[in-house]
């Protein structure tokens, strides 16, 4: 760093570059990965978060999309062709099993579904010569499942991919078990201030070379606006995720003593299923804290309308401590055993914790549960 450089990450919203002469305007224009061409090539506000992704995660390269789900579709999409055979954990965020099980059958994809919390599940999934891609998320929606790193960094053959969103990379590092592709919906806890919507994947040069020629095209290329605020975001990510994950494992522990919750799942719960291997392959149990209220789907309700400081929204990984009742919302049309299917419960409550103090959310929930308990 030179002389009088903005020590703060430096916005730069141009769509386009003065390009100088014809030959410099050339070589911009095929290098891959450029940055001072065309803004959906790349961008330096762009680039900056992409660097510093890159070296959280001890990855070669990046590339930055408009969105979680703009990157898990670009992966997917951009790695996959017609006759190809994926194996995904069937836990998995809603939208990226729904472009499984509706995108690409249509791009004749198939794709095997498997509970990846079975030791060696993915691995006999595989079809070698046929397996292309196998995905994982960890800890994955919405029970806070925890996948073994090392087993799936072990494959080889097909490109192996984790999307790690609910597991930042102060807490856990999927590269460095192996595996090939790390993927974060940047638009939780890594821009972490409910302020961008922004995806980001992580890996080999020769990967993430690959994936801006399909990204080019496909064009769900991330806004400088929405990448700089990530790169602000990163700045405090150590500080914040240490604090949400004390404060989720002491809210974990609250709730597991509450006679009015029926279970609850965090990955540094001794209750928890795995929860040998997340304490080796975590340094933290992760920012959010699943659980099941008493009283069934009106259970569930009446407790998110009790809360006063826990807001209610869907995203995690902000400030803000938020909860959600998928059986209400994002699941209603959902029959009981699909409901079951999916892991969640009529009084499942999913929460993220944020950075308010640990005694007043935990005094907030308790309330809110007495409420529910009296109805
Ligand atoms: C939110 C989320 C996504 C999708 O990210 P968007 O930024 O909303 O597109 C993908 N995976 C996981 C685990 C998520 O939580």
């Amino acid at each position: 760093m030179g002389d009088g450089q903005s020590l703060a990450p430096v916005l730069w919203p141009t769509s386009t570059f003065a390009l100088g002469s014809v030959a410099e305007a050339r070589k911009l224009a095929t290098t891959v990965g450029s940055d001072r061409f065309y803004s959906r090539y790349g961008n330096p506000s762009v680039s900056g978060f992409e660097d510093a992704i890159a070296r959280l995660e001890g990855a070669e390269a990046a590339r930055a999309f408009s969105s979680g789900m703009g990157a898990v579709s670009g992966v997917v999409l951009g790695l996959c062709s017609t006759g190809d055979h994926i194996v995904a954990q069937r836990q998995i965020y809603a939208a990226t099993q729904l472009l499984f099980q509706a995108v690409c059958p249509r791009f004749g994809i198939d794709v095997t579904f498997v509970d990846g919390t079975k030791p060696g599940a993915f691995a006999e999934a595989v079809i070698p010569g046929k397996t292309t891609m196998v995905y994982a998320e960890t800890p994955a929606n919405p029970k806070l499942d925890v996948i073994d790193l090392d087993e799936l960094g072990a494959i080889a053959g097909p490109v192996t991919v984790v999307d790690a969103t609910f597991g930042p990379p102060v807490i856990q590092q999927p590269l460095r078990h192996g595996v090939d592709l790390v993927v974060h919906s940047a638009t939780k806890g890594i821009a972490g201030h409910n302020d961008a919507t922004l995806g980001v994947v992580a890996g080999s040069k020769e990967l993430i070379d690959w994936l801006w020629g399909f990204a080019v095209l496909q064009g769900a290329c991330a806004s400088p606006y929405d990448a700089l605020n990530a790169t602000r975001g990163i700045r405090t990510l150590p500080v914040r995720v240490a604090r949400q994950c004390e404060s989720a494992l002491a809210i974990a522990e609250a709730l597991e003593a509450n006679p009015h919750v029926e279970s609850v799942r965090y990955p540094w719960l001794e209750s928890h299923p795995q929860y040998e291997l997340a304490k080796k392959q975590m340094s933290g149990g992760g920012t959010l804290v699943t659980f099941d209220v008493a009283g069934g789907v009106d259970g569930g309700a009446r407790f998110i309308e009790a809360l006063e400081i826990v807001q209610h929204a869907t995203s995690l990984g902000g400030p803000e401590t938020l909860a959600t009742h998928p059986a209400s919302t994002t699941h209603v049309n959902l029959l009981p055993e699909e409901l079951e299917a999916n892991g969640i419960g009529q009084g499942t409550i999913r929460l993220s914790v944020g950075l308010e103090h640990v005694s007043d959310l935990i005094a907030d929930l308790t309330r809110a549960l007495d409420i529910v308990a009296s109805a």
